[in-house]
């Protein structure tokens, strides 16, 4: 078996720097096929840089990117067709429809029309969103935008999908519902890339964790490996509180929990 065709996502020291801020800072990590990874960071980490550079909606100043043995500027037109992306703030056709941005994504993608519809109605009603399939996409909220986003972004099958905080927002049976629905694009072989500040989400759903501070990955591990690490570091140590630790923010958060308690007794 050849390994190099299991791995999906390569990126090599990339770096991306904004006038003064370090945003990405000679990260490296990979996803392989049929893998959730997680990059997990506080605001402001780089993760949605990250995830631009490897969409190549953003060149890295230093690094190199390949995505399904793509590149992502070069290869774009081809790797459209083979990721599916989810942006952190939902950028779709808002003067759409669900429905006919559905049957447009079907026939620029030259999707089964059958196929479709039968996955169409799962998905809808999985995520109760069957009642506002005919509304102007405008007028939905922030949760019910995302998850029509989610729908048109797995819709083609794709290889790879890479979502930006995809369950913020969402109430509580759709994070399960789409939780169910990564699972078994994995189960069929996809992979996918997701970024998050919430260690419970990272911690339920990925079968990796890339944990992210300053552009830097400064923990990388399956759930167990970081559990083993937490436990090297301190007694009682949760994952939470190796997250905070690995980012450095685990004396602020004791500072700020002391002075709101003393403020209100
Ligand atoms: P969050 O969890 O809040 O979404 P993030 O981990 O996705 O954060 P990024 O959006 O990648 O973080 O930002 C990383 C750093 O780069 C931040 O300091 C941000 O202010 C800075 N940054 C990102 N985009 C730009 C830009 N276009 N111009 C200047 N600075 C930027």
């Amino acid at each position: 078996m050849n390994l190099m065709n299991d791995i999906m996502l390569k990126a090599e020291n990339i770096s991306k720097s904004f006038e003064n801020v370090h945003a990405v800072n000679d990260l490296s990590f990979e996803i392989k096929k049929g893998e959730i990874y997680g990059l997990l960071g506080p605001n402001g980490a780089g993760k949605t840089t990250t995830i631009k550079m490897i969409l190549g909606l953003l060149e890295p100043d230093q690094g190199e990117i390949s995505v399904l043995g793509l590149h992502p500027e070069r290869d774009e037109i081809e790797l459209k067709n083979r990721i599916g992306y989810v942006s952190e703030e939902p950028l779709i056709y808002k003067s759409l429809t669900p429905k006919e941005l559905f049957n447009f994504i079907a026939s620029i993608r030259k999707l089964d029309g059958e196929k479709v519809t039968k996955k169409l109605a799962e998905y809808l009603e999985g995520l109760n969103a069957v009642e506002y399939y005919e509304r102007l996409i405008s007028t939905l909220s922030r949760g019910n935008k995302q998850k029509i986003q989610i729908i048109a972004a797995i819709l083609h099958d794709p290889q790879l999908l890479i979502l930006d905080e995809p369950l913020a927002g969402l109430d509580a049976k759709s994070v399960k519902v789409v939780k169910e629905i990564l699972e078994l694009h994995t189960q069929r072989g996809g992979s996918v890339l997701f970024s998050t500040h919430i260690m419970e989400v990272a911690e339920d759903l990925c079968d990796v964790i890339g944990i992210v501070n300053q552009g830097k990955l400064v923990a990388v591990g399956t759930v167990d490996e970081l559990r083993e690490r937490a436990n090297t570091l301190g007694e009682d140590m949760d994952l939470e509180d190796i997250f905070l630790k690995l980012t450095d923010q685990d004396e602020s958060v004791n500072l700020i929990i002391e002075k709101l308690r003393a403020s209100i007794n």
